[in-house]
């Protein structure tokens, strides 16, 4: 059986949250999250990378409509199919 890290939480979202654009504050009641994928850039050094999914809690302003990040977490697998030595 493999090993597995437990998931980071993500951290505990204020009541509210002021926009940084505008000033307005805004309930995080509204915040979304929502689940990215995402690929990293390999380069040379870095040719072997896992996929990953991030989960991005975001909320909208209600007085501009400029996006907010809360917070983030990243899921890796720990076991990822890695072809060190493709052909
Ligand atoms: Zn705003």
């Amino acid at each position: 059986m493999a090993h597995r890290k437990p998931s980071v939480p993500m951290a505990e979202t204020p009541a509210t949250r002021a926009c940084p654009k505008c000033g307005h504050t805004n309930s995080t009641a509204a915040a979304k999250t929502v689940a990215v994928e995402f690929r990293p850039l390999l380069t040379e050094q870095v040719f072997a990378f896992p996929d990953a999914l991030a989960e991005v809690s975001c909320l909208k302003c209600g007085g501009c409509g400029y996006w907010m990040c809360l917070d983030y977490r990243i899921e890796l697998d720990d076991n990822p199919e890695i072809d060190l030595n493709p052909e």
